[in-house]
């Protein structure tokens, strides 16, 4: 950089692991870790310091820890359009036949009603 100073790109690759939050089926979502520091000496200006520089030292470990938190997805899942698992029976919505759903029985609060004999 002219004026002395650093750019510094870190790029990697990273491949989760665990059960997806909807369906709970293995998932390996891969996160791309792409960020950049800029560490300019004599500057206070935040975007121009970076905090992973002590002088001449960049502290790798820290920056790339960080930087794969912040590129984590919010969430775990196998697939972004999971369907996840039924409400009702728990059966795994991707493999069961379109349509799955459940016939709604009489509300039991309705039953007790029906009970009352208001003749
Ligand atoms: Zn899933
Ligand atoms: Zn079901």
């Amino acid at each position: 950089m002219t004026g002395g100073g650093y750019a510094l790109r870190l790029r990697f690759g990273a491949a989760l692991s665990g059960p997806c939050m909807r369906c709970l089926q293995p998932a390996r979502p891969e996160t791309v870790v792409d960020a950049r520091e800029v560490d300019v000496p004599g500057e206070t200006d935040d975007d121009l310091t970076s905090p992973y520089m002590t002088g001449e030292v960049l502290d790798i470990a820290s920056w790339a820890r960080d930087a794969f938190h912040l590129a984590l997805p919010p969430s775990v899942v196998c697939r972004a359009d999971c369907a996840g698992l039924c409400a009702e029976c728990g059966i795994d919505l991707n493999t069961a036949e379109p349509g799955h759903h459940h016939e709604r029985g009489p509300d039991p609060r309705w039953a007790k009603l029906r009970e009352l004999d208001l003749s």
